[in-house]
């Protein structure tokens, strides 16, 4: 156990002082947490291996899935991949500072262990102040997985940081709740059509505007366990965004029908003796039997959907709630973000409530 230096910082104006003590501690390759605009990020000298593998450590995470490297300035991006895709440079321009992760081929300057021995690097520039701060004070490109134990819920407060990893890292900043919610969008200019591993906080819909012709990959978007063998993205196969309950999706084009279905599996439960909750959005909570009724926000609201979404599986372990009840939002702009944690937070336990 360490002791973790917690620091408050303002998402606004952050007093170079505190990005200070922060910087030292990632170049003398301490953990330091921090928040982006997308979730927090435990932060390493991406090119300082003894710190990118205590950081695989900290979070226990398999070490065959690679962090993000965050970077301030774009010419950082030449540096640490082999080539520079005209796509890539169209991206960038678009969108960073921003939740978009690009993935190319990594230069000699990335040391294995960051990529976990892959031939490919992920980089991110993002739209934070202290992110970008911090990677400037330090003077180095920083590694950057989301900052909750493998397996676990993004953490969206530095409080939920706290829960994870308190005594396992050097320091959090705490620069408040994050603003996104959901992770970035990565997306891979190594294949022709560019696709997206992972739907994220930039959504295909502005993705295709950009790039005209955008593949989503079949993992990003499935609804059931899909066998991988050899998987491009390694984060895809573990086990992901888990609460402690079990959690059930309930899917369904009619909400209707999706309330119905989760009602009837509720009154199952709790006829068990099972403390049950129930995920719902505004226009549905008022009319669930559960123990524990939460909502995401409004159905038409997919930002404050995404934002809530961790923040809310959290707090059903907070309740000791044994069974979660989901339900799906549409397949829409973040909504596919949102939807792509749930499935994976289910482990794939999905009900379609159309089909009977
Ligand atoms: P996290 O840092 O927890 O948000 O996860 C980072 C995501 O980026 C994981 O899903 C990784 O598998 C993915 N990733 C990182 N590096 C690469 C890479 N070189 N190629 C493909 N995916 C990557
Ligand atoms: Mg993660």
């Amino acid at each position: 156990m360490k002791r973790t230096l917690v620091l408050k910082v303002s998402p606004v104006r952050p007093k170079i002082e505190v990005i200070r003590v922060a910087a030292r501690i990632i170049q003398n390759g301490g953990l330091v947490a921090f928040p982006t605009e997308t979730v927090y990020g435990l932060g390493v000298d991406a090119l300082n291996p003894k710190a990118v593998k205590a950081m695989f450590k900290a979070k226990k995470r398999p070490p065959d899935n690679p962090p993000i490297i965050h970077v301030a300035d774009k010419n950082d991006v030449y540096m640490l991949a082999k080539k520079v895709p005209k796509e890539a440079e169209k991206l960038m321009e678009a969108f960073w500072p921003g939740p978009l992760t690009v993935i190319l081929e990594r230069s000699k300057l990335v040391p294995d262990v960051t990529v976990a021995g892959l031939s490919t690097v992920a980089i991110r520039m993002p739209r934070h102040k202290v992110a970008l701060a911090l990677i400037r004070e330090s003077k180095t490109p920083i590694a950057a997985p989301s900052a909750n134990l493998a397996g676990r819920p993004s953490p969206t407060t530095a409080e939920h940081v706290l829960k994870d990893l308190n005594g396992r890292i050097d320091m959090v900043l705490d620069g408040g709740p994050t603003r996104i919610g959901v992770e970035s969008t990565v997306i891979d200019l190594t294949v022709k059509p560019p696709q997206i591993l992972r739907p994220g906080g930039t959504t295909y819909e502005k993705l295709v505007k950009v790039l005209k012709k955008v593949e989503l990959h079949p993992v990003a978007v499935a609804d059931k366990k899909v066998k991988i063998l050899w998987a491009r993205s390694p984060g895809v196969k573990h086990r992901h965004y888990a609460p402690r309950a079990k959690l059930i999706l309930v899917e369904g084009q009619r909400k209707e029908k999706v309330v119905e279905k989760i009602q009837e599996l509720a009154d199952k439960f709790m006829r068990e003796g099972k403390k049950t909750g129930v995920l719902a959005t505004d226009e549905t909570a008022g009319g669930y039997r559960a123990d524990v009724v939460k909502s995401l926000g409004s159905r038409r609201n997919l930002r404050t959907v995404a934002k809530r979404l961790f923040l809310c599986l959290r707090e059903f372990d907070e309740d000791k709630v044994e069974v979660i009840l989901a339900e799906g939002v549409p397949l829409k702009g973040l909504g596919l973000a949102v939807m792509n944690r749930l499935r994976k937070a289910s482990g794939y336990t999905i009900v379609k409530a159309d089909e009977d």
